[in-house]
């Protein structure tokens, strides 16, 4: 059966298949320069196929939650595609149904929750703008600058890097600056952000709006926090302009920020709408919105069906990673071993003077490289540079940013206090090389 696909392992034939089949928009996106194949993944370690080992901080862009092939999560999903690999939504099937129900029971009490299960985070944004504009009868969003929320045409329109985003969006869109505690336009803070808020949808809207879109935590933006009381401002300013406040948690959510569940329950903000995907499926393609009741009501008028939406497979996978993260009590992993690594990295930080910030919770963090510390110049070339000799060490990371000058680490969540001496010994090393 391994070979009934015969499947030709080598790095230069998978290269040059890339290159002559993929289509350009597929293999721009690549990170090293020389191709890396991966073979084989066991919870936060990855193998190369040459043999070679890895810590993978990148948890393959954050979907891999509990660990690579996590044996629990490829159990209940091969089950389940043995018995019955797809059963569309149009019929009835048990394990979508009690993993709504099981997804319902982790947000916050006192309201109603429903739940849309969709094949990606970006076709769960589509839905959320849908259900938005939908419920308030307006058209205009708010989205935050250096947002990232995904590649369809309607995710792009409310993603404020330019680098993702392509001619012919549509829009009704306005941009606020993010609240960047490290360099965002107005310093540090959270009132000047929110005033923003206020003054945008008094000049950039009809002054009423459907909805603020914010990623409790930036992901490709760099890993920008939202500081205390933005998330519940803006809600409270959208709100009074009849709009909706909704928490993309497609990076953030499922324990990785390690205080909470979710990343905006650090702020006590009760969303309208809650996007998630990603670590929900650990590597299983699903996403899912989570809305309050009288939102998701209004969507009864007309059909919206995702062919591969409520995929029993992929929601079998959906419901073990939930076990898991309580039976293995990742939540609490991420936020123990977040903080060590986060201490080491500070460490890094007093010896490498590229060093301009590193910040984060849980685990999810970031290192962000500058050419001086004064002036804050971000510098992609030494970013490009340790994050090539990272490889070398034996680290898989990201570098992220608007502009691609901060290295990202959202690795499964069951990295261990062992592997943090490791990260932080590798990423010493590759600071030192890049320096040299
Ligand atoms: N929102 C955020 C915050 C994301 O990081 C991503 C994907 N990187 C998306 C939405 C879109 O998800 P997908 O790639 O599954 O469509």
């Amino acid at each position: 059966m391994a070979d009934y696909l015969e499947t030709e392992w080598s790095s230069a034939a998978t290269a040059a298949r890339r290159e002559r089949y993929y289509a350009a928009s597929q293999k721009k996106f690549v990170p090293f320069k020389e191709p890396l194949v991966f073979k084989k993944g066991s919870m936060q370690y990855l193998w190369d196929v040459e043999g070679k080992k890895y810590i993978d901080l990148l948890g393959m862009n954050v979907c891999i939650s509990v660990g690579h092939s996590h044996p629990k999560v490829v159990a209940a999903a091969m089950a389940q595609a043995q018995e019955l690999t797809h059963c569309t939504t149009m019929f009835y099937h048990p394990t979508p149904a009690h993993f709504a129900e099981e997804l319902a029971a982790t947000m916050p009490k006192g309201q109603e929750w429903v739940v849309h299960f969709t094949n990606s985070g970006s076709e769960a944004i589509d839905l959320a703008m849908v259900m938005a504009r939908t419920y308030t009868g307006n058209l205009d969003l708010l989205a935050l600058r250096t947002a990232y929320h995904g590649p369809t045409s309607a995710a792009q329109s409310i993603t404020g890097i330019a680098g993702f985003r392509h001619p012919g969006m549509p829009g009704h869109v306005a941009f606020v600056a993010e609240p960047n505690q490290y360099r965002g336009i107005f310093g540090p803070g959270t009132d000047p952000y929110l005033d923003e808020i206020e003054r945008t949808i008094s000049s950039a809207t009809t002054g009423k709006v459907a909805g603020i879109f914010v990623e409790s935590v930036q992901g490709y933006g760099g890993i920008v926090e939202m500081p205390k009381g933005y998330m519940s401002g803006a809600a409270e300013r959208v709100r009074a302009a009849g709009g909706l406040y909704i928490a993309d948690e497609v990076q953030s959510g499922f324990g990785r920020t390690g205080d909470h569940m979710w990343a905006f329950e650090s702020d006590g903000v009760v969303p309208d709408i809650v996007v998630m995907a990603k670590g929900i499926g650990n590597g299983f393609p699903l996403g899912a919105v989570v809305a309050r009741k009288a939102i998701g009501d209004v969507m009864a008028e007309k059909f919206m069906f995702h062919t591969y939406g409520a995929n029993p497979t992929s929601c079998a996978a959906g419901r073990a990673v939930l076990k898991v993260i309580a039976e293995e009590k990742t939540q609490e992993n991420s936020r123990q071993v977040g903080a060590a690594l986060l201490e080491r990295l500070k460490d890094l930080q007093q010896r490498h003077k590229v060093i301009g910030d590193v910040r984060g919770r849980g685990l999810m963090l970031a290192i962000e490289m500058v050419k001086d510390r004064k002036s804050k110049e971000p510098d992609a070339d030494v970013t490009a540079a340790v994050f090539e000799s990272c490889r070398g060490q034996g680290l898989v990371l990201s570098k992220s940013g608007p502009n691609r000058s901060v290295l990202r680490m959202v690795p499964p969540m069951c990295l261990s206090l062992q592997d943090v001496d490791k990260v932080a010994d590798g990423l010493d090393r590759a600071f030192t090389e890049a320096a040299a």
